[in-house]
C-alpha cells in the first residue's frame, strides 16, 4: 500500500496516527535545517515537516525535492504548533512530522504555476492540459462536472429510465449541422457520419418498447467555429414514450430544481418555472433565450408615437414597421461616447439606427419631467407629451435613458434584446445568485433561410407540428408551429426538445416540405418510416446540454473551462495536436488520395 490517506482527509483526530501520503510537492519552503513541503493530491493540500532531529535521511532527500515532484512520505500527524495554524485550509490544523521520504519521479518546472491562480494564456494550457488540470479550479471543476452527471443518472435511474449506448459510427443524423464523415476501409468510398445526436436512435428505441431512455451522449458537430461550441460535446438524452409535453416539462421542472438543491443549495430560483411562448419570449425579450434574472423587457411603442413627427418613426411603421423600445435605468448621463457606441452595436446588429432619450435630472418620478430635461437629437421631432407617454410605457423615471429603434419589428426586437443583454450584464442587474430557468413554448416549425430561401426546421425533421395545425403545412408552412420547447437559464439555451412525429405519413409530409424528394427521403430516412409501420408510440423528449449547465453551476465563461480535453476554438487538440496528417499507407487502406493543393 502506497498510502494510507489522501492528504486533504487529515484532520484533529489524526493526530497520534502514523500515516503515508503520496501526491505532489505543491510548494517547498526551506527555513535553513528545517524544510516545510506541503503535499498535495486530488483531495487537497497538507503541510509535512522535515526535520533534521527526527530524520537526517529525509531532510537530505527533502533538500532536492521541487514543485511538483511525485514524493511519498511516512510520519505522524501532530497539531500544529499554537499560533501556526493555517485557517485558510481544511488541514490547517495538523502537519505530518516526517520520519520517512521517498522520491517517486521528479518534474521539470512546469510551463505555468499550478499552485497559484495565475492568468495563463489559453494555448499553453491546453497544451499542457494534464497540468493544467492539477489546479485547484479545474479539478474542482471536473469534480463538479462527476457530480452533476451522476446526480442525472440517480435521478433517472430512481424514475424508470434506463440507460442505452447507441452507435458513434452510423449515418447523417441531421440536426443543422455538417457531419463528421469516418471513411470505411472495408467499404471503398463509402463513408460513416458521426451523429450530431442519438435522436433517430432514440427514437427506435421508443418503437423497441424501451419506454424511457436516456444517454449521457456525445454529439459531433462540423460547425464553423464559433465562440463557445465545440465539435464535439455532451448532451443529457432522454426520450419518453405516452406522454405529453406537460409531462416532459414537470420532469425537466423536477430533475433541474432537485439538481440544483443538491449542487448549488444556496442559490435562489424562481418557482414554478416561467413559461413563455415563443412570439411572447421573442416580443419582450427580442431573443428566444431571455436571460429572466431581472426585468428590462422591451415594450411595443408603435402606437404611442402614431401621431408624432419624427420622420424615422413614421417612415418605418408607414413600412409596415415597428417602433420598439426599452428603459436603461440610471443611464441618463451616459457620455457621447457611450451612446455612440452603443448606436453602433445597433447598426451592427442590423438596426437603422438607434434613438436615444435621456431623461436628465435629479432622480425622481417622471411628472416632474420638463422639456429641457430631455437629452436626444429626436427631441425637436418629438412633443414631451410624446417623451412622457413613451417613458411612461418603459416604466422609466427621470435619470434613465430611453433606448429606441424603429424598423422592421423583428429586428427590432433582436437588436433591443441584445441591447438589453449588454446593458444587463453592465449594470450587473442580475442578482448573483439567481438561476433563472424558464421554458419557451410554442416555435415555429420551420424558418426559411435567408441566403437559400429554403424551409428549414427551426428544431429538427423530427419534431412533431400542432395536430391540429397539421393543415398549415400546405397552405402556410411558415406560420405552423411545433410542439417544441426549450429550458433557458441565465440567458442560456440548456436543453431543447420535443414531441415527434410518430406517424410516417406525417413524416413524409415534413420532409417534403423541407424540400427533400422522395428518393432522399427513401435513402436517408427510410429506416425510419418503415419503424413507424410497426406500431411507434406517441413518444418525445429532449436534451440537455452538459457542457454548458456545468459552465453555469462552476461560474466560468466558457464551456472549455469544464471539458477536461477540449479544443480550440479553431477545433484543434493542442495536446495531441489533431487533427493531423496520416500516413500514405493509411489513406491508401481508406482508397483515399488527397488532392495536392
Ligand atoms: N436531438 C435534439 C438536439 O440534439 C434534442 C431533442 O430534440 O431531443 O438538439
Amino acid at each position: 500500500m502506497l498510502r494510507t490517506h489522501s492528504c486533504g482527509d487529515l484532520r484533529k483526530e489524526h493526530v497520534g496516527s502514523e500515516v503515508s501520503l503520496a501526491g505532489w510537492v505543491n510548494r517547498r519552503r526551506d527555513h535553513g535545517g528545517l524544510i516545510f513541503i506541503d503535499l498535495r493530491d486530488r483531495e487537497g493540500v497538507v503541510q509535512t515537516v522535515f526535520n533534521p532531529e527526527i530524520s537526517p535521511d529525509s531532510l537530505k532527500i527533502a533538500e532536492d525535492m521541487r514543485n511538483e515532484y511525485v514524493v511519498r512520505v511516512r510520519g505522524e500527524v501532530s497539531r500544529r504548533p499554537a499560533g501556526t495554524e493555517n485557517p485558510r485550509i481544511p488541514t490547517g490544523d495538523v502537519e505530518v512530522i516526517v520520519r520517512e521520504a521517498e522520491v517517486l519521479n521528479a518534474s521539470r518546472t512546469p510551463p505555468f504555476y499550478i499552485n497559484e491562480e495565475v492568468e495563463v494564456e489559453e494555448s499553453l494550457r491546453l497544451k499542457y492540459r494534464y497540468l493544467d488540470l492539477r489546479r485547484p479550479r479545474m479539478r474542482e471543476n471536473l469534480l463538479l462536472r462527476h457530480r452533476v452527471i451522476r446526480f442525472m443518472r440517480d435521478f433517472l435511474d430512481a424514475r424508470g429510465f434506463i440507460e442505452v449506448e447507441t452507435p458513434i459510427l452510423l449515418k447523417s443524423t441531421p440536426e443543422g449541422a455538417r457531419d463528421y464523415l469516418v471513411p470505411s476501409r472495408l467499404h471503398p468510398g463509402e463513408f460513416y457520419a458521426l451523429p450530431q445526436s442519438p435522436q433517430q436512435l432514440k427514437q427506435l428505441l421508443m418503437v423497441a418498447g424501451m419506454e424511457k431512455y436516456y444517454q449521457i451522449a456525445r454529439c459531433f458537430r462540423d460547425e464553423d467555429t464559433r465562440a463557445d461550441r465545440q465539435p464535439e460535446f455532451t448532451q443529457l438524452d432522454m426520450e419518453m414514450s405516452f406522454i405529453d409535453e406537460d409531462d416532459i416539462l414537470a420532469l425537466l421542472e423536477e430533475l433541474f430544481i432537485t439538481m440544483m438543491g443538491t449542487i448549488r443549495p444556496e442559490a435562489c430560483l424562481i418557482k414554478p418555472f416561467p413559461r413563455f411562448t415563443y412570439a411572447e419570449a421573442m416580443e419582450r425579450y427580442g431573443t428566444d433565450r431571455p436571460d429572466l434574472r431581472f426585468g428590462m423587457e422591451i415594450k411595443d411603442l408603435t402606437d404611442i408615437v402614431a401621431d408624432s413627427e419624427f420622420a424615422v418613426f413614421n417612415t418605418a411603421i408607414a413600412g409596415g414597421g415597428r417602433v420598439k423600445g426599452l428603459c436603461a435605468p440610471g443611464c441618463a448621463d451616459y457620455s457621447r461616447r457611450q451612446l455612440d457606441e452603443l448606436t453602433g452595436k445597433a447598426r451592427e446588429l442590423g438596426a437603422g439606427g438607434l434613438v436615444t432619450i435621456a431623461l436628465n435630472g435629479p432622480a425622481g418620478l417622471l411628472d416632474n419631467l420638463t422639456g429641457d430635461m430631455v437629452k436626444s437629437a429626436a427631441a425637436r421631432f418629438l412633443t414631451l407629451d410624446n417623451i412622457k407617454a413613451m417613458a411612461g410605457h418603459l416604466d422609466a423615471k427621470v435619470g434613465d435613458l430611453l433606448l429606441v429603434v424603429a424598423g422592421d419589428g423583428r429586428v427590432a426586437a433582436a437588436v433591443l434584446g441584445e441591447l438589453r443583454r449588454v446593458m444587463g450584464s453592465r449594470l450587473q442587474l442580475a442578482a448573483p445568485d439567481l438561476f433563472a430557468f424558464g421554458f419557451i413554448v410554442d416555435f415555429p416549425l420551420f424558418e426559411r433561410n435567408k441566403e437559400t430561401g429554403r424551409l428549414e426546421s427551426v428544431n429538427h425533421p423530427f419534431t412533431s407540428p400542432k395536430d391540429d395545425e397539421l393543415p398549415l403545412l400546405d397552405s402556410a408552412p411558415e406560420q405552423a408551429r411545433s410542439r417544441a420547447y426549450d429550458i433557458v437559464c441565465n440567458g442560456y439555451e440548456l436543453a431543447s426538445g420535443s414531441i415527434r412525429i410518430h406517424r410516417g405519413e406525417v413524416q413524409r409530409k415534413i420532409l417534403k416540405v423541407l424540400g427533400y424528394t422522395d428518393g432522399d427521403i427513401q435513402e436517408r430516412f427510410g429506416h425510419l418510416l418503415e419503424a413507424f409501420e410497426y406500431g411507434a408510440p406517441p413518444h418525445g423528449g429532449l436534451a440537455v446540454g452538459i457542457d454548458r449547465i456545468i459552465t453555469l453551476l462552476a461560474g466560468e465563461d466558457s464551456i472549455r473551462e469544464v471539458i477536461a480535453f477540449p479544443k480550440t476554438q479553431a477545433a484543434i487538440d493542442l495536446t495531441f495536436n489533431a487533427p493531423s496528417r496520416v500516413t500514405a499507407e493509411q489513406l491508401a487502406e481508406l482508397h483515399i488520395s488527397l488532392r495536392e493543393e
